[in-house]
């Protein structure tokens, strides 16, 4: 089994000397968090996750989630888990305290995130999705409604779902056939059959929430026509109380390669009562602050599993003693840290997850502004921010995850391949989070042809780099960062100008290069915040000469090992799509 440290010490660094973001700090309602109460509050989750719910991650995929005469029950342990864990108020961690909710900024929740990933993702998902639809009813839903589902889900006693996936409509939702017809007293009546949906039946909760994409009659055909619907497991009387069970119905879960002890349901839904959420037809947009907001923490999965993954492999690594590096003598070999190749997998996963911890902590200082800062010039340039970058932390996290959960199984060798040490359930686990909340490929295309090409927002983001460099042109130490990061930018500048061209002559050059595109952005923006933490570092160095030097030398090693990365992916690109799309295949 594998073992898990909350990372409190890297975290509470980033929110004592992060959190510059002057728009941040003037967000009235989060002036009276402090660092002692974040402090504690880490504390405290660092406590439940690693007593509680890391234990589970074994128990779920060596005892998986079970349908049985149409009921699902979820494995051994989670249930008292989860009873404990909406005890302690984690699932209103975040919430609005008008809803019961503790109110914590997303820079407070989204370590807390990040533990819960690298503890178990799969017991992680039973409140995550509910998280996502109290976000989407706090947002689009009326009075009535809001006042009715939310403080049930904010206490954790119900949980929520997102239900888009049908057989025939995974990625191309404009081909939704789910029905939903309108009742004289204003609710609908849904028909239809939906897939794959996380969470959508288990026995934690005493009711579920689906939030449920589907077309209306007469409507519009394509993405235009869909509507978004609110469809309770059980019908909710006017007193609150759970009445009659609505019509939803499990008919299976899914057998899958990992996250084993999240159920993946497929739900019919035969006349079954549902409310509208938002407009007729503008379902698709509701539904995106869910989707939205659920991609950058599937991005966070990404990161909460690959320091799993590394924090095993380091201390196996101190362990397990083969070959040898320096020493000659024959009877004795050393241990395995101490060969240059195995130093390299792991200075390449902390180099990348720290840079990843960071970006993530200016990312939730984004969205906090985005959300609740009283200007609304100053939150529009925000949302610009976040929108650029969600496709790029959920792709690039997850796919990073799927490099360095693959690098761990590496260091462990054959104990990485077997079951024993737990090594390769975090790569199985990992493996769904680049495909599901829209698959990486598609992030890259919805990245490169809307938000660099259509919406034109990568220019913003630049600049915020160039003007956090150039603040700092007179520190010789920062120079050399300064100038890689130049000269990667002049790259990125080259490679959208590239693809303005290319997408008025050849639009399959463009789509043949999203995804490298995607990578070089992740890329830079981990550059940009190793810069910051590197000024940081080197100013606050006396203080604790372990931790900051550390810190420097992982900027050194990503900044000269990782980041030529974008050359390559630069090269490939521009080389064209011809030989792509000319191919045969046979
Ligand atoms: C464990 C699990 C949990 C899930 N949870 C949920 C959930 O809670 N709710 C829910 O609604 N869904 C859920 N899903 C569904 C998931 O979101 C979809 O599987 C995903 O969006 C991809 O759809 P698809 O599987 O139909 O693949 P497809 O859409 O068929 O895609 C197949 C391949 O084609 C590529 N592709 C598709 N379109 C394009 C394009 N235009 N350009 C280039 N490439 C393209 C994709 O990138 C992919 O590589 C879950 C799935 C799994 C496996």
């Amino acid at each position: 089994m594998t073992t898990y440290s909350a990372p409190v010490e890297e975290m509470m660094f980033l929110y004592n000397h992060l959190k510059d973001n002057k728009d941040y700090n003037e967000i009235q309602k989060f002036k009276e968090i402090n660092s002692d109460l974040v402090k504690d509050i880490l504390d405290q989750a660092a406590k439940i996750n690693q007593e509680i719910v890391h234990p589970l991650a074994k128990v779920g995929d060596e005892t998986p989630c079970v349908y049985e005469n149409g009921v699902v029950r979820s494995p051994p342990g989670y249930k008292q888990a989860y009873q404990q864990f909406i005890k302690d108020g984690w699932t209103s961690l975040s919430c609005d305290p008008k809803y019961g909710g503790q109110g914590m900024p997303k820079t407070v929740s989204t370590f807390f995130e990040e533990m819960l990933s690298s503890s178990s993702l799969s017991f992680k998902l039973y409140s995550e999705l509910s998280i996502g639809a109290y976000h989407c009813i706090l947002h689009h839903a009326d009075t009535k409604i809001k006042n009715k589902f939310l403080p049930k889900i904010v206490e954790g006693k119900w949980s929520g779902t997102m239900c888009l996936t049908e057989s025939q409509c995974g990625t191309d939702l404009g081909l939704i056939k789910t029905k939903a017809e309108k009742q004289e007293d204003g609710s609908f009546l849904l028909t239809g059959q939906k897939i794959f949906i996380t969470s959508g039946d288990h026995d934690l909760t005493e009711n579920i929430i689906h939030l449920v994409l589907a077309k209306i009659p007469g409507a519009p055909p394509g993405t235009k026509g869909i509507s978004l619907f609110l469809v309770p497991k059980f019908n909710v009387n006017d007193d609150g109380n759970i009445g009659t069970r609505n019509g939803v119905k499990t008919l299976s879960i899914e057998s899958k390669m990992g996250i084993k002890g999240s159920p993946t349901c497929v739900l019919n839904f035969d006349n079954a009562k549902g409310y509208l959420i938002g407009k007729e037809n503008k379902g698709l947009s509701s539904m995106f602050t869910m989707m939205n907001l659920e991609r950058i923490i599937v991005g966070i999965q990404g990161l909460g599993i690959a320091e799993t993954a590394y924090q095993n492999s380091l201390a196996y690594a101190k362990e397990r003693k083969q070959g040898k590096a320096n020493n000659t003598n024959t009877e004795k070999a050393d241990e395995i840290i101490k060969h240059a190749d195995i130093r390299r997998s792991l200075l390449s996963m902390k180099s990348i997850i720290e840079g990843e911890r960071s970006l993530s902590f200016w990312l939730s200082q984004q969205i906090d502004v985005s959300l609740n800062h009283s200007d609304e010039n100053i939150r529009k340039n925000a949302n610009d921010l976040v929108s650029l970058m969600t496709p790029v932390v959920k792709s690039f996290f997850t796919d990073m995850g799927s490099e360095i959960t693959n690098e761990a199984i590496q260091v462990f060798g054959g104990y990485g391949y077997t079951k024993d040490q737990g090594i390769e359930q975090l790569f199985r686990d990992n493996r769904i989070t680049p495909i599901y909340e829209g698959t990486n490929s598609v992030q890259a295309i919805d990245l490169v042809f809307r938000k660099v090409l259509k919406e034109k927002i990568l220019n913003n983001f630049l600049k915020l780099i160039q003007k956090e460099i150039s603040e700092h042109n007179n520190n010789q130490q920062l120079k050399k960062f300064s100038n890689i990061i130049n000269d990667k930018i002049d790259i990125i500048n080259k490679f959208s100008n590239w693809l303005e061209k290319r997408n008025k002559e050849k639009r399959d050059d463009v789509s043949a290069s999203c995804n490298d595109f995607l990578k070089i952005l992740g890329y830079l923006s981990l550059a940009y915040s190793w810069f910051k933490t590197t000024k940081v570092s080197l100013s606050l160095k006396d203080q604790n000469k372990n931790f900051y030097n550390e810190k420097i030398n992982t900027a050194n090693y990503y900044f000269d090992k990782i980041l030529p990365r974008i050359n390559a992916h630069y090269e490939s690109a521009t080389s064209g799509s011809d030989i792509i799309m000319n191919a045969k295949f046979g």
